[in-house]
């Protein structure tokens, strides 16, 4: 504890000195997103020389400047796709931690690098004309090249971030680069503007030197900047990529490449392994990390990852908010899910990948956080909320849910929680399916309902009289319905069917049913200023409401809001404890933080170690047990 606040107080101090620091902020900074136009001049030139010329020409830099840059920022994404699919790596992370959302809003403008270098670039292309006259290929490049890099420009490098590590420099710069705790590839380009100079005298060695010795060429320029930002991002992807057995069959690879747990043993001991990509400088120096190839060997050899306790079942909405995954966009998956126009283009591809897991993917990890040691994930059942409601798919995807749940139960879950529509009345009972096929299942399944139903109640006024009820029949419905009744509130409920009605109304305790009243028309409510939706309304229906209506909601996706006197809530919801560690991403429309009040149903299931399966009907006299218990643990209503 007294550690940490050390550590917070140094992190203020850093903090402080930065603004003293000459050369730490990059000088757009405060351009924000719009940083971007500074590309503008290099685009205007091409696109110039397309309107005189009607073509552009080889020689043309500014172009090759630019199609470099979109591939360099092209390598990170796809460094940062493959680091951030958990199905494919979560044996062989190296860090078991989630990156958070404070190092993602730090790590944001990764990118600045690139502007930077295109600035230096076009500086000395202005200068050094007879750089645009380029032949396409020399091979001679290539070994002039390595030369420079191996001989010089890691030696530079190594000395250079030795220098970044004494503790004024450490204090003003390099601990920037270090404060992200978690590795990603954008970790990579995160460092000041100081630093990123310092680098393009590292990459300018031996590109430049090439050329100005005789051999350079284009595919030299493409080739060793791709190449550069590849073991960048390799380094810093916090998974382990190089079987243990390649090092061991030749040994000298453990000289010339550095494996991503090597940089990783930097981050966590500052004091060893400061190369670039080639250990032999640490190992000349005498700085190289005694555990290296150990922990090489370990992380590279492990065949299982850490079981979770507990899993969120979650599915795909639609093809746009597919696109919300951390493994697609990881800075869009950390806001909010809303359509972006920068969507668009990926629609088609995305489409593309939904066909293919219809037809070949199973179930996969696609999020995970701590929460007081215990592991808690976010599985996906590979299908799309459309297909929940073609009659021919749901046998496939209450398979895909039964296999998800024997998984759980095979590999020690305790609690695995039915999302959204997984758990569909019509579907598989509320998951009672499930578990009455097995009846010995060890893992506790939970549709997390009931803290839905209380998160909708407890937002209602305390003095609230009546309600109006739509949806009133349905497994929500019935639940709200019956405990509002207990207690004395009239509902209006919305239903053309008696019989169900009437089911419902005898379940109340006999002195509360004259509080359950069937209507079958909206215009019935029109004096009821309370509604609680669990159906798809039209404008019409919702301007049958008095002026000043609250809408509550249960109805997924929420109703589109044409009231403009009117006010809408939100579905239901709950914040995260504050001491959850490594989350990164949006659950969907939810607020960072923020969690589905079913999600958070199972979350209360599973901290308080209770025994039963919470599927099918909801016990109405568990609604305030789930409340007072989910308080307890720290959730919090918005
Ligand atoms: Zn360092
Ligand atoms: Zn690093």
């Amino acid at each position: 504890m007294e550690q940490e606040t050390d550590n917070m107080r140094s992190n203020k101090i850093c903090k402080n000195r930065r603004e003293e620091a000459a050369l730490f902020a990059w000088p757009w900074g405060n351009l924000h997103s719009f940083k971007y136009l500074l590309y503008g001049p290099l685009v205007a030139r091409v696109l110039y020389a397309v309107y005189i010329d009607g073509e552009v020409k080889n020689d043309d830099w500014c172009l090759h400047i630019l199609m470099l840059s979109g591939l360099r920022a092209f390598v990170h994404q796809l460094w940062s796709t493959f680091s951030c699919m958990l199905f494919v790596n979560r044996t062989r992370r190296i860090n078991q931690q989630g990156v958070e959302f404070d190092q993602i809003d730090a790590e944001w403008h990764w990118d600045n690098f690139l502007i930077l270098q295109t600035f230096a670039a076009s500086f000395l292309y202005l200068s050094f004309p007879s750089l645009a006259n380029l032949p396409i290929w020399d091979m001679r490049g290539v070994i002039c090249c390595l030369m420079l890099h191996m001989g010089i420009s890691e030696p530079l490098y190594y000395w250079l971030h030795r220098l970044l590590h004494s503790s004024s420099l450490f204090q003003q710069y390099h601990w920037l680069h270090h404060s992200s705790k978690v590795l990603h590839p954008y970790t990579a380009e995160h460092a000041t503007f100081l630093e990123h100079i310092l680098l393009c005298v590292v990459v300018g060695i031996p590109t430049l030197g090439t050329v100005f010795i005789g051999y350079g060429s284009i595919i030299l320029m493409y080739g060793y900047f791709l190449v550069f930002d590849f073991l960048q991002c390799l380094g810093h992807c916090n998974v382990e990529v190089f079987p243990h057995r390649l090092f061991e069959a030749i040994p000298l690879l453990k000289y010339l490449i550095r494996p991503p747990t090597y940089h990783s043993l930097h981050h966590s001991d500052m004091g060893t392994n400061f190369c670039l990509f080639m250990p032999l400088y640490d190992k000349l120096w005498k700085t190289m990390n005694t555990n290296s190839w150990d922990l090489q060997r370990e992380i590279s050899s492990r065949t299982n990852s850490r079981a979770p306790d507990f899993v969120f079942l979650a599915h795909i909405v639609d093809v746009m908010s597919a696109m919300h995954s951390p493994f697609i966009y990881r800075s869009f998956s950390s806001i909010p899910f809303s359509a972006k126009p920068f969507l668009f283009p990926g629609w088609p591809i995305t489409y593309m990948v939904m066909l293919v897991m219809w037809a070949k993917s199973k179930t996969f990890l696609f999020s995970f956080y701590y929460l007081r040691g215990r592991l808690f994930q976010t599985w996906a059942v590979p299908r799309f909320g459309f297909q929940y409601f073609l009659p021919f798919a749901t046998e496939g995807i209450n398979k895909q849910i039964e296999d998800a749940i024997l998984t759980a139960d095979k590999i020690g879950v305790k609690v695995i929680s039915l999302a959204a529509l997984n758990k569909n009345e019509g579907l598989n009972g509320g998951g009672t399916l499930f578990t009455n096929k097995h009846p010995n299942l060890k893992v506790r399944v939970v549709h997390g309902n009931t803290l839905t139903a209380a998160v909708i109640l407890n937002d209602l006024p305390q003095d609230v009289e009546e309600v109006f009820l739509t949806g009133a029949t349905s497994k929500l419905g019935r639940a709200i319905a019956l405990y509002l009744a207990r207690r004395k509130v009239k509902v209006l409920m919305l239903t053309l069917s008696t019989e169900r009605f009437a089911k419902i109304q005898k379940e109340a305790p006999v002195d509360c049913q004259k509080y359950l009243v069937q209507v079958t028309k909206y215009q019935a409510a029109q004096h009821c200023k309370t509604w609680i939706i669990g159906k798809w309304m039209t404008p019409r229906e919702q301007y049958c409401a008095p002026s000043g209506t609250h809408f509550h909601q249960f109805v997924v996706p929420p109703v589109i809001p044409f009231r403009r006197d009117c006010t809408y809530g939100k579905l239901a919801a709950m914040r995260l404890p504050d001491d959850v560690e490594g989350l990164g991403t949006c659950e969907y429309t939810m607020e960072r933080g923020v969690v589905h009040a079913c999600h958070a149903g199972g979350l209360v299931h599973f901290l308080e170690g209770w025994k039963h399966h919470e599927v099918g009907a909801i016990n109405v006299d568990q609604i305030d047990v789930v409340w007072e218990a989910a308080l307890r643990h720290g959730l919090k209503p918005l």
